[in-house]
Formats: structure tokens, sequence, C-alpha cells
């Protein structure tokens, strides 16, 4: 471990752990199409973190234990280059095969949420978007912003207050990795990175820069101010990051390109190019917006291409909402390997439609991930995404003029996917987290459907026994993944790891 971590107890993500061997069922989809149900699996974490061992389906000789096995399979094997030595007197067992009702899922990733913004949750009920920025939006956001040394005690009380909350609910809903949208300030949002390593949660984040705020000029700022402001972010976060671990980071944010001179969206384009920095911004949410985009830059056939002419569409990309992008639009941003941050709730709670995401996945071929767009969106939680994009696909189906003949719907395993993978791909971290494998770090969540005071009601015919075979057991998981995502929430989100620490644990006896 580098020395500048082990001196800095703050940070949560790489506290000392001793090698732990899971055994349990996982449950994960490695890719769009496939979802992998893995009973009796071992799964050993060392102690950076990082998953260096996985055995599946184990079945133990007669007596013999998993530690006992996992020992053998260890002393025959070579150990990993890098890898870091086991302790075979200090390995941590941690066993959930004799509870069925239990299983290990990879963490969500949510790929766009506004921290500032959580105090707006529920509020603002088919307010059009634009008028919506404007009546609740930017004044809440603007409470963020230190404009003289004076009040900087307040706003940072205010400002830690506020972005605690927003990182402690979505980590006890099982995100552990996000990108996020601050607000305008390089102080509060500096100080929101420090609290996502305090806490252990991956984490982008954006300051949002924009300096053409017209219907809010006091919430806006100079090229020069936001060149500043990007420095001392850039900078900051360096320091905070620990060394070879990718735990925060910054990510350029142009808030969308209304609120965006083109001197600026110009800066914005260079320093994602020259620092190899993410980018995240809004496109095409709403008709209204668009019409806007279309006045304030004539010389752009499309809103799309506002952003590819500042060199702002690259791989590293994330698009949030993109409802209404028309076709040669879809054809750029998949050249462009952008991906897409599909936020259902917002898109129906503000009334901007409905984004036809089954057409992009699998017809346009873009990769598409799932974003709670907090406040837009009223909820937290990336397991509801995944129920709420399934239901808007299946409005869209029901209209056949916007399905032209194409099935919408949108199943269980393509939700989970963009809820992790999916989400994995559009922060760049697709070999790190999302799905279980050797060399990835364990970013997992332990869902308990039999815990009590939870929704979900699990009747004993219902969850797999040891005497079933294989597919019956598949069978019967795959409708308790049906009863997780449409009638499950937090309360079945038991315990919660980031780079294989334990950042949130709530386990409860379960009912039975
Ligand atoms: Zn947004």
């Amino acid at each position: 471990m580098p020395a500048a971590v082990a001196e800095n107890p703050k940070i949560k993500a790489t506290s000392a752990i001793p090698y732990t061997l899971y055994f349990g069922t996982f449950i994960h989809t490695p890719e769009l199409t496939t979802s992998e149900i893995c009973f009796n699996t071992l799964v050993g974490v060392d102690s950076r973190g990082e998953i260096d061992y996985i055995e599946k389906d184990f079945e133990p000789a007669d007596g013999q234990s998993p530690v006992e096995y996992f020992k053998e399979q260890k002393k025959m094997s070579c150990q990993p280059q890098g890898g870091s030595e086991i302790d075979d007197e200090n390995i941590v067992f941690v066993d959930y095969t004799s509870e069925p009702a239990k299983f290990f899922f990879p963490g969500f990733i949510d790929t766009h949420i506004h921290a500032s913004q959580f105090p707006n949750i529920g509020i603002g009920l088919d307010t059009p978007l634009l008028d919506w920025l404007n009546t609740y939006t930017f004044p809440l956001e603007l409470q963020f912003s230190v404009k003289d040394q004076s009040e900087q005690e307040a706003k940072f009380k205010f400002a830690k207050h506020v972005y605690s909350k927003v990182i402690q609910a979505t980590l006890e809903n099982g995100t552990t990795c996000a990108s996020y949208f601050t607000a305008i300030d390089a102080g509060t949002t500096n100080l929101f990175a420090d609290l996502l390593v305090e806490m252990g949660q991956r984490g982008y984040v954006g300051k949002v820069c924009m300096d053409h705020n017209e219907p809010c000029p006091a919430y806006s700022e100079s090229l020069e101010t936001c060149r500043k402001s990007m420095d001392s972010i850039i900078s900051h976060i360096s320091k905070v990051n620990p060394p070879r671990e990718h735990l925060v980071e910054p990510i350029v944010t142009p808030r969308f390109a209304p609120v965006c001179s083109t001197p600026m969206l110009d800066y914005l384009g260079e320093i994602s190019a020259r620092d190899n920095l993410p980018i995240q911004t809004h496109i095409s949410e709403n008709k209204q917006e668009i019409e806007l985009v279309a006045e304030l830059f004539p010389d752009c056939e499309s809103y799309a291409q506002v952003y590819n002419k500042h060199h702002l569409l690259t791989k590293r990309t994330i698009l949030a909402h993109a409802i209404h992008l028309t076709q040669k639009e879809c054809d750029l941003v998949a050249e462009k390997q952008c991906s897409i941050s599909h936020c259902p709730t917002s898109n129906t709670f503000i009334s901007s439609g409905e984004a036809p995401v089954y057409k992009y996945l699998y017809q346009d071929k873009i990769n598409v991930s799932l974003g709670t767009d907090i406040s837009g969106g009223f909820d937290v939680s990336i397991l509801a995404m995944v129920k709420y994009a399934i239901l808007v696909s299946h409005h869209l189906s029901m209209k056949p003029a916007q399905a032209n003949g194409v099935d919408c719907k949108l199943s269980m395993t393509d939700g989970l996917y963009m809820a992790t993978m999916g989400g994995a791909r559009a922060v760049g971290l697709a070999n790190l987290v999302g799905s279980f494998a050797v060399g990835k770090r364990f970013d997992a969540q332990l869902i308990d459907l039999d815990v009590q005071g939870a929704r979900t009601d699990v009747f004993s015919w219902q969850v797999p026994k040891s005497g079933d075979l294989l597919p019956v057991k598949e069978k019967k998981m795959e409708d308790l993944l049906g009863k997780w995502i449409f009638s499950g929430d937090d309360r079945n989100c038991v315990s919660v790891w980031c780079n294989g620490r334990l950042v949130i644990d709530k386990r409860k006896p379960t009912k039975n």
C-alpha cells in the first residue's frame, strides 16, 4: 500500500483489510443480454480489495472445508504477479450458502446525478426543463457558491450537510460509483471530493461550467474564473486520490450547450484532451431546449454537432437524457463511442419524453447506462431506475407510431446490465468494476430478499434448494430477481463494499 494512503486514515476505501473469502450466490451481467447466476461460489478478495480468486459451483469433498480447499488451490497455483501475500492464519471466511434468499451483486453505478440538488427531491412535478432550472435548480445551486471569504464557513457547513447526505443515501442504495455534477463553485466541489474518499464511494466530480446563463446571471462565471476553478479542482483531486487507485477523479462538465459560450466549450474540449479527462453533459432532453440550441448555435446542424465541433464527444463522454436524438445524431454518438445515461424518472417527472433505449442498445449499438438525475429524478436508487427504465420501455412499446415496428421492451437483464457494466463502460472503468472477475475490484452489495422490514415477501417454495436441479434453481433465482427489481428497495441492500472495504453494514436477522 502506498505510504501516503497508509498515513491517511480518512480514506475509507483503502483502509487495511485482511484477505477475505466470500462464499454464496453471485449474480452479475458481464455482457449485454448475459446474466450469470453462480451458486456455491467462492470469491477471494485480497488486501488491496482486488478479486484474485473465483471458484464457481464449489462442491466440497467429504469433510473438506471451503477454506482448506482454497488454501490447497492457492498452494498448487503460483501466487499471481503483483498479488498480495495471503496470511494463511488470517483469512476471513464469509459464508451465506445456508441463506438462499441472499446473493451478491455488483455495486450499482449512477452515471448522472446532481449532488447539489439533493434537497429538491420530489419538488417541481411537471415543470418543463427550462422553467424548472430557473425556479428550483439555479437558486439552490447558488447556495453552494462562496462569493467572498466571510461567507466561506457557512457555505462549507451547508455544502457538507447536503453532500454527506447524498453520498450516504446513494451508498445505502448500493451505489458504489457515481458520476456527479456538483455546483459552479470550486471550494465546495473540492469538499465534495474529500467526502467521497472519506465515506468510501468512487466518484467522478464535475463542477458545472457555465458562462452564459441569461435567465439567472448571478449563477454564472467568467471563462477566466472557470479556468481557475478547474485548475484548483484538478490539482486538489490529484492529491486526494490515492496513487494507483481510481476512487475520485475530476470530470469536465459543461452544464449544457445553452449556458456555455463558444470560447468556454472550446476551452473544455481542450482541457479534456490535454489531461485525458472524462466529460459529462446533458443533451436533447426537451424540445424547447433543442430549439434554443438551434437558435444559439446556427452554424451547427444539430445539438450533438455543437458538442462535436468543440471536441466534447469522445469515448469518455457521458450524455445524459438523449431523448430526442435524430438518426444522424445517433450515428455520430455511436461513431464517437460516447455513452448515454438514461434517466427514466427525471424524464417522466418533468415530462421530457421517453428515450428509445432499446433502439440505442440494439440498433445503434450505443452504450447506455442509468442515472438517477437527482433532482429532476426523485429517487436515489439505481435499482428503482432499472424498474422505471423497464416500465418506460413498456409505455413506448404501446405507442406503435414511436415503436416503428420494433420491440422496445427492455428485459430485466438489459436493466441490470445498464445499472452495472453499462455504467462501468460509461465511466471508463469496465476493466475495474461492474462485474465479478479476477483482477477487478470488489465493488459489491449483499442483497437479502428475506430481511426483516423489507417489502419483498419470499415463500419457502420460491427459494432454490440444494436438491433442486440447476435449471430449476436458476429459474427460481430469476423469479427472485423480479421480486427484487419490482418490489425491493434499499432495505434489501444489507451490506455494501467499495474497493473490497465494507462501507455500509445494516445486516439484521432474516424474517424466518
Ligand atoms: Zn441532469
